[in-house]
């Protein structure tokens, strides 16, 4: 059987392609195995399962027929983005019907008097700031993916970034959401972005439910005015102790950086050998990136304080950008350098730990003690200043059980960070990668309360099944176990 040229013997495919139809220029759906290879897997690559179709809407409407059908249907679906999610949540684990959305990349409105601004959800980040810079404003979380990850995935991962220690994470910044629930309805929440809408915070529970309560079609998004002045330091440490010191000194010190990102030896030797070195010295443990910004005025003082603080801490050296060029030679140093592994290994996974910043010097010895014992490097490049840590473990995936190995040093980083009152994720999100780990932080019950949650949204669990907790069988048997508990 074949429609318009879909050379398919799936007659859910046929059925899909009637609600897409048919692009002569751009395929609205992929089905052939040698397209779908490339969407077997995200940035988690380490597990790879093949979707049954892709399909690309081009509005709402298309996207709520296409979910209603796969209700109604009982196929498994669920909605990718860039496809740059580092753990697993858009990998079609059960067969599903993908639902690109990168061809719904409209910037739809500004309103520049309100501040706000409204994008469909395959619009990608950079493009945002791009659009309104001219008018001296941006849109502030800042995934170092943020020239090609998309802001619909950035609601479902709840992303953050370098700013976002003074600015906030994703969810500080939405003001409203149409979502295609997983019948096909649609809702829209936050209404026209007005704050502090009454009835339950359902735009809290969204942003960052890794696309398993929903599809979000329409995005109404806050945006900042371009702070007045910045000023951008590098400060290297020969020991990473006192790197780490003069992170908790900073903020003990009331200085709020708009971002204070920190390298180890590993990753400087990673970011040295790719793409944007910009001649850190070698020898060193650590280097600070810290810039702060605001009212022109202010920034010198906030720069004396924090040069005391380095000092303090016996800094070797720092330095500040002499111009615009120079700072933003840096941030691309600091922002390629998960990519900039490659430069130095095969393969690698990168974790996603959340430590208390006092924390720091614990858990990157422990981090240390990890590679040791497993044999394999780990290069950590963090968000120091909220204390959101990436130890990036080095492997080669060609030699046998080195993959595995991997997995569980990771692991183990993460339960380091648990160990000391921090949590598995801070902005990658739980997908399949972390799903175990949940147990580090989470009671059996606490995970139930969360998966009764999705199982109101999604009552057949076929949107992105088997994300972000641990197996339903385990959680339904401890309910059960729960239950006979209280009958007694
Ligand atoms: C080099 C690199 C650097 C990175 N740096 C950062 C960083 O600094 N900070 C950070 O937070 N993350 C970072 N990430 C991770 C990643 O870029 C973010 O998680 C990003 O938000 C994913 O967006 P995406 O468009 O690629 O989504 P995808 O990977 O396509 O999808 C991610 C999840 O969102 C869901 N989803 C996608 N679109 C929708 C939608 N419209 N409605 C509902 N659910 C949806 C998917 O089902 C999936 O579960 C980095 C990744 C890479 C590769």
């Amino acid at each position: 059987m074949s429609k318009k040229g879909i050379q398919s013997k799936d007659p859910h495919v046929l059925n899909l392609v009637k609600i897409v139809g048919v692009d002569p220029v751009r395929k609205s759906i992929l089905y052939k195995k040698e397209d779908l290879l490339a969407y077997d897997c995200d940035g988690f690559t380490l597990r790879k399962h093949l979707p049954r179709a892709v399909v690309f809407p081009k509005n709402t409407a298309e996207v709520a027929a296409i979910v209603t059908y796969c209700h109604e249907n009982d196929l498994p679906f669920l909605a990718r983005g860039a496809g740059t999610g580092l753990s697993g949540g858009a990998i079609p684990l059960n067969g599903e019907v993908i639902i690109s959305m990168v061809r719904m990349k409209k910037l739809l409105s500004v309103d520049f008097e309100n501040r706000r601004a409204v994008v469909e959800p395959g619009f990608v980040n950079l493009k945002l700031t791009n659009s309104i810079s001219d008018k001296g404003y941006y849109y502030a979380p800042d995934p170092s993916s943020q020239y090609c990850c998309t802001i619909g995935g950035n609601v479902a991962e709840n992303a953050g970034g370098a700013h976002c220690l003074k600015y906030g994470v994703t969810t500080n910044h939405i003001l409203g959401l149409e979502v295609v629930l997983p019948n096909g309805k649609v809702i829209e929440i936050g209404k026209d972005g007005v704050p502090d809408q009454p009835g339950y915070d359902l735009l809290g529970l969204l942003t960052g439910s890794e696309g398993t309560l929903g599809i979000v079609t329409k995005i109404t998004v806050r945006i900042l005015k371009n702070p007045e002045g910045k000023q951008t330091v590098l400060a290297y440490f020969d020991k990473v102790a006192d790197g780490s010191k003069a992170v908790s000194d900073i903020i003990s010190a009331g200085i709020v950086p708009a971002a204070l990102e920190m390298m180890d030896k590993t990753a400087i030797e990673g970011v040295e050998a790719a793409a944007f070195p910009v001649g850190h010295p070698k020898d060193i443990e650590a280097v600070l990136l810290i810039e702060v910004d605001g009212i022109a005025a202010g920034l010198d003082e906030q720069i004396n304080q924090i040069l005391a603080v380095c000092n303090s801490n016996n800094v070797r050296e720092v330095k500040a950008a002499q111009s615009e060029q120079e700072r933003a030679k840096w941030w691309a140093n600091r922002k390629t350098g998960f990519g900039a592994m490659g430069a130095i290994s095969p393969d690698y996974i990168v974790q996603d730990g959340v430590i208390p910043r006092s924390k720091l010097p614990e858990v990157l010895k422990r981090i240390n003690e990890i590679s040791e014992e497993f044999s394999l490097r780990i290069a950590n490049i963090f968000h120091a200043g909220d204390g959101n840590l990436h130890p990036l473990v080095l492997f080669d995936a060609r030699i046998p059980g080195e993959s595995e190995k991997a997995l569980e040093a990771g692991s183990l980083c993460l339960k380091a960070c648990a160990d000391v009152g921090g949590t598995i994720t801070g902005e990658h999100g739980v997908g399949i990668e972390k799903r175990e780990e949940m147990r580090f932080v989470f009671t059996d019950e606490e995970i139930i309360a969360q998966t009764e949650i999705r199982q109101v949204f999604n009552s057949k669990n076929l949107l992105n099944a088997g994300k972000l907790f641990p197996s339903p069988g385990r959680c339904v048997e401890v309910k059960n176990e729960i239950a006979a508990a209280a009958a007694k």
